[in-house]
């Protein structure tokens, strides 16, 4: 690609987009096929301060809209995206190398199901009334000011607005920061809210490393909250600086789900099929992604072979292509870091059943970074590979003997975020999913996401909850008042 095809994008401050103060950008790479294809604003302090100070100007008239008035934009950002959707699906692939018809189907779709479930939340968004014998006490919502919000590569423009559409909803300016690894779509979002017609400085969306402009916006003396998804090293790095600041934080971080098949699961091609895509969707770089697969042994050789066949019948290839299961690894330093543990996890004893290496794939995408769906058995749950998270297409098969032990390996790692379980017995499956110390439980199901459902993890893997109302009452403060009667 010569250089003067390489796409430059703008930081979208103050209604209007922009280049970055000091002039620097960052390579932005196409993972299938290892090349820089733009290049995105290297933001510092300068662009995050010009951005808080936006919001702030906007957000008095901003949070004295009525509701319904911020819902209709909310609804006309999510229509431009909808008359976009192949547009911004091209751009999600090519950004992040996930299959085409993975970001046609479930990424920008649901992008605008996120604007629109919050359009429509809020204007059914209540507070509570406390009556007594002589006093009545009502609580008043507020929106915060200026929010922060902080986004990851996997699911770029979904988690983006999943996180943008309560903030703004309720009443709130943000400041948002998209992961610099894929921020094409978030580009493309400042285009369609500039087309909508969202006032000037309602959301900005600045661009650049964690390092520098990640940074500074949780530094910044104007935020008023933190909302982030990414990894739990840096939530908690976030977390250490902003405790001693007393901001509202919101933290979504990692996770290491088990997916438990008891003897007595319904064995068809449909559940199968199910575990296989929660194994592996995304390149297996979903957060809610199962990578260990705890299975009840009098059943384990059956299921292991079943399962591997269905891995083995995985396509990977050009994310383009509608044939592909599985696209690119998002970055070199990921497609590293994988392979790291793929390598870690034989040291560690590990059998590699399928996959295990690196795949090349012909023609344009002979230099993308691609991975092979990877299945690895005869791990204990305390080593490496069962403990960290690898964020790739990789999982261990693990056999247990009784509900207790299941539900003990499950428990066994610092995080907490999603687990799902198959069995026929309704009674195991309540009682299972009680024990586990998770944020989220499918019962012989997997992504089936309600978006008025909490959503977050317990331990390492999250702070608080978002989605619905857990959403609407993170962007907003309480105040009771008490009225004598
Ligand atoms: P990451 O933590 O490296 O980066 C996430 C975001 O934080 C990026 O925008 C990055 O620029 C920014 N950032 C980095 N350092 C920062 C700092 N010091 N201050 C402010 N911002 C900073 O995570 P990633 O590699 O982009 O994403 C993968 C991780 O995200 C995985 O661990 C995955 O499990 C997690 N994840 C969690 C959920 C969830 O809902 N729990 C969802 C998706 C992804």
């Amino acid at each position: 690609m010569t250089s003067a095809a390489i796409l430059t994008l703008a930081n979208y401050i103050d209604g209007a987009l922009q280049p970055p103060r000091a002039g620097r950008y960052l390579d932005v790479h196409e993972p299938a096929i290892g090349a820089v294809y733009a290049r995105c604003p290297d933001s510092s302090a300068e662009d995050i301060d010009a951005a808080v100070g936006a919001a702030q100007r906007a957000f008095p008239a901003w949070a004295a809209l009525p509701a319904g008035q911020r819902a209709r934009l909310l609804e006309r950002i999510a229509e431009r995206i909808e008359t976009q959707l192949e547009a911004f699906a091209q751009a999600e692939s090519r950004d992040s190398g996930k299959p085409l018809a993975l970001a046609r189907s479930l990424d920008i779709p649901r992008a605008i199901a996120n604007l629109r479930f919050f359009a429509a939340a809020i204007t059914q968004f209540a507070s509570e009334t406390h009556a007594g014998a002589d006093a009545l006490n009502y609580t008043l919502r507020a929106p915060l000011g200026v929010v922060g919000c902080i986004s990851p590569w996997n699911l770029p423009l979904y988690l983006f607005t999943w996180k943008i559409a309560p903030a703004l909803a309720a009443g709130n300016c943000v400041v948002a920061k998209p992961s610099e690894i894929t921020p094409l779509t978030a580009w493309m979002l400042a285009q369609a809210c500039i087309d909508a017609g969202l006032p000037p400085g309602v959301l900005n969306i600045v661009h650049g490393t964690g390092a520098r402009a990640g940074q500074a916006l949780i530094e910044h003396p104007g935020i008023a909250a933190i909302s982030f998804t990414g990894s739990t090293r840096t939530g908690a790095a976030i977390a250490s600086t902003l405790a001693p600041k007393f901001k509202k934080l919101s933290l979504e971080m990692g996770g290491k789900n088990a997916t438990l098949v008891f003897a007595d699961w319904e064995a068809n091609a449909a559940n199968l099929d199910t575990i296989v895509r929660s194994a592996f969707a995304n390149q297996g770089q979903i957060c809610l992604c199962g990578s260990r697969i705890l299975i009840e042994r009098s059943i384990y050789e059956k299921f292991k072979t079943d399962f591997v066949e269905k891995v083995r019948a995985l396509k990977v290839g050009d994310p383009q292509d509608a044939a592909s299961d599985l696209g690119a690894i998002v970055s070199r330093a990921h497609f590293d870091k994988v392979m790291g543990h793929i390598a870690l996890a034989r040291e560690e004893g590990g059998r590699v059943l399928y996959g295990g290496g690196a795949v090349r794939v012909d023609g344009r995408c002979s230099d993308g970074w691609f991975i092979a769906p990877t299945v690895i058995e005869g791990l204990a749950m305390d080593c490496h590979t069962n403990q960290e998270e690898i964020f790739g297409p990789v999982v261990t098969l693990i056999p247990f003997d009784s509900d207790d032990e299941a539900v003990m390996l499950a428990n066994a790692t610092r995080y907490g975020l999603a687990a799902s379980l198959w069995t026929g017995s309704l009674t195991r499956a309540h009682r299972v999913a009680a024990r586990l110390e998770s944020g989220i439980v499918w019962i012989n199901c997997w992504l089936r996401r309600d978006l008025r459902t909490p959503f977050g993890g317990v331990k390492d893997s999250g702070v608080g909850r978002e989605g619905g109302v857990e959403a609407l009452r993170f962007f907003t403060e309480a105040k009771n008042i008490c009225v004598a009667l």
